[in-house]
């Protein structure tokens, strides 16, 4: 058994030595004394009794080693700010956001809503939050106002903390009439609105209800607001899905088993060290922002890279393309975390980019949020040389799920699998009508975790415990497991293969096909930069795939003879390599495909268009005119 294998083993068969051991990585207040408490299934309260501060795990105990030590850098290539906060700055920038809250009234258990850009005051205010109790619920800036309303109504927020603008490619979107439609929209009322003005757009301001910051602050400048200990169990924070297959659901995590998680996960996945940087490309609304923008690095002593702005040239010719390694080779960073999307975004630009700097402290990157394919995956790992660490996870777990365990064990990677099962997590793959478990290699499921799950994990949807139960934990026939609603498979080195989402697969005349399998194989085509598959109904087969592709060059899109062409060789291969069944009964040539603002693809609203039904909620959706394109080709 290897190094890995048998930390795994431990960590399943004997969960409370495991996670007893690593609760000793962070700071209690009241040390646990019990590990975990099992008795109403399938909720699991971690480290219950004991008491925690996540703020204090973030910064405090950092201070006597490293005060002085860069924390958080925050770089914007939309604005022209750079600017670097060690330890010591960030405790007094967060002791002044946290006098400010109190100040508006928010105190332990309360909702702030967070609607900002990427700012570190974005960060200040989730840490100031955690310091006093408070449960933040992060939206991911820019949204528009209906999705903004329904989170409201679903948080109830005391406060929402929102900033004049943010800017993306060197577009300012004002955020200040988004939130006041949101609000207007909204049946729940903030008592408070505090909003931080970056000079960007004009505010107008609600007299009695908004707040300017920058007068606040400065009325608490010196303010010393000692942390508020939580027992181990109490909310952290909420945070919503991506909403790629529906309404998104409110994930409600707990603070002890987070800071575990995270600090575990730190130490055993990611191999980041105290005094090192940290760089994820992501952003604070979606949860890789939270644990490893945010939480994770901080807990772990690591300076963390904030970033707002494109990862390539934009129309104003900002920023240069190679931004990302420029920051690499500045802050020294050796763990990088990124997804398949920005990737493949870079892919199309000039790979002399990543050879204008020196990348030497980088020692992997870490990959996560959409599968990732192999050439996008062997283009990078040329590019840089290190690890490239695929990463399977959720925002319903906090943390990966499917990896490697770069800190345990430095097992090699196989392109097109993100690894093997975490410590802590039971996963299993299971026939998906008979609820059967599948143990022979190769054999196709779906993608389960057995109870308990491990810290970190989310407890519940937002105030809806049955929903939770309903929705995660029912859809297999006789057994209590949580459904990842993902397919895959297992091998014989046990190395996981994840095969798209159950809600993916398409029926041709009686066969079912998964449409990452479809898309896998297309993408292999060297003249493919993108593609999105489909099922559609079809009156003869029940379904058919349709397949949009984004050309690397734009001859299939201005030149019927050029996308013929293409079109030919790319159904040949799908027939070569996967069966005449799988061949797409079109392909389609765009320039963009429509994905949610975290850049997933969203094949339900392709397939509904390609069907002539209504798209449904799009307000998670990045580029409306993308979806336009696919509606007036099909
Ligand atoms: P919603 O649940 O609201 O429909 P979502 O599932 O896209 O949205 P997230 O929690 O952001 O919301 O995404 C998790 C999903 O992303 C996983 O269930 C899986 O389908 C996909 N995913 C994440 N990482 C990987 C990966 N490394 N390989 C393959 N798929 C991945
Ligand atoms: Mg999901």
């Amino acid at each position: 058994m290897s190094a890995y294998d048998e930390f795994q083993r431990r960590s399943v068969e004997a969960p409370e030595d495991f996670w007893a051991e690593q609760a000793k990585l962070i700071d209690w207040q009241t040390p646990p004394t019990r590990i975990l408490d099992t008795s109403r299934p399938p909720f699991v309260d971690w480290f219950p009794g004991a008491t925690i501060n996540l703020c204090h795990n973030a910064i405090d105990r950092h201070l006597p080693a490293r005060g002085r030590q860069a924390a958080l850098i925050f770089v914007s290539t939309e604005t022209g700010v750079e600017r670097s906060y060690s330890f010591d700055e960030l405790h007094a920038e967060v002791q002044r956001t946290a006098a400010v809250l109190q100040a508006l009234g928010v105190g332990k258990g309360d909702r702030v809503l967070i609607y900002m850009p990427m700012i570190p005051e974005a960060a200040f205010t989730m840490l100031a939050c955690a310091r006093i109790g408070a449960i933040h619920c992060v939206v991911f800036g820019g949204f528009a106002s209906g999705s903004l309303a329904s989170r409201i109504d679903d948080a109830t927020p005391k406060l929402i903390v929102s900033a004049d603008a943010g800017s993306r490619g060197g577009k300012v979107l004002a955020y200040k009439p988004l939130l006041d439609e949101a609000i207007r929209l909204a049946r729940h009322e903030p008592d408070a609105v505090l909003l931080f003005d970056r000079q960007l757009a004009a505010m107008d301001l609600t007299d009695g209800r908004d707040h300017l910051a920058a007068p606040l602050l400065e009325r608490h400048r010196d303010a010393r607001v000692p942390c508020t200990w939580l027992e181990s169990t109490e909310i952290s924070y909420t945070i919503y899905t991506s909403g790629t297959t529906g309404k998104p659901k409110g994930v409600q995590r707990d603070t002890g088993g987070y800071a575990v998680a995270l600090a575990a996960s730190m130490k055993h996945i990611f191999d980041g060290r105290a005094g090192e940087t940290y760089f994820s490309t992501s952003d604070i609304g979606w949860v890789v922002g939270h644990s490893y923008i945010v939480y994770g690095p901080l807990i772990a002593g690591m300076a963390s890279i904030m970033y707002e702005g494109l990862p390539t040239q934009g129309l104003d010719q900002q920023p240069d393309g190679g931004i990302w390694w420029q920051l690499v080779e500045k802050y020294k960073v050796s763990v990088m975390f990124s997804a398949p999307t920005a990737i493949r975004v870079l892919k199309k630009q000039d790979p002399a980019l990543l050879k204008k700097y020196d990348l030497s402290s980088l020692r992997a990157l870490f990959l996560a949020g959409e599968p990732l394919d192999e050439p996008t995956a062997r283009w990078i790992a040329d590019g840089l040389g290190v690890p490239i660490i695929d990463n399977y996870w959720q925002t319903e777990s906090g943390w990966p799920i499917i990896t490697i365990a770069n800190g345990v064990e430095k097992k090699p990677s196989k392109f097109g699998s993100p690894g093997v099962p975490m410590y802590g997590y039971k996963v299993r793959i299971l026939h998906e009508s008979t609820g059967e478990e599948l143990t022979r290699p190769n054999e196709k499921g779906v993608v389960v975790v057995e109870g308990p799950t491990p810290p970190g994990f989310m407890q519940t949807i937002w105030k809806d415990d049955r929903r939770f139960v309903d929705t995660y934990w029912k859809t297999v026939p006789g057994k209590m497991v949580y459904s990842t609603f993902d397919w895959g498979i297992r091998d014989e080195d046990g190395y996981f293969y994840i095969l798209g989402r159950t809600d993916d697969v398409i029926n041709v005349a009686g066969h079912r096909l998964g449409t990452r399998e479809i898309e896998e194989c297309i993408s292999g085509h060297a003249g493919v930069a993108e593609v999105a598959v489909v099922g559609v109904a079809d009156s003869l087969k029940g379904q058919v795939a349709m397949a949009f592709v984004v050309p690397k060059d734009g001859a299939a899109l201005a030149d019927d003879g050029a996308a013929r062409q293409l079109e030919g060789e790319v159904m040949k291969r799908v027939a070569d390599e996967l069966g005449a069944l799988a061949r797409p009964a079109r392909v389609r040539f765009v320039s963009a495909l429509p994905k949610t603002r975290s850049g997933k693809l969203l094949r339900r609203a392709i397939q509904a268009v390609c069907e002539q039904r209504d798209p449904g909620d799009l307000t998670t959706m990045d580029d409306p005119a993308a979806l336009e394109q696919i509606r007036q080709l099909s």
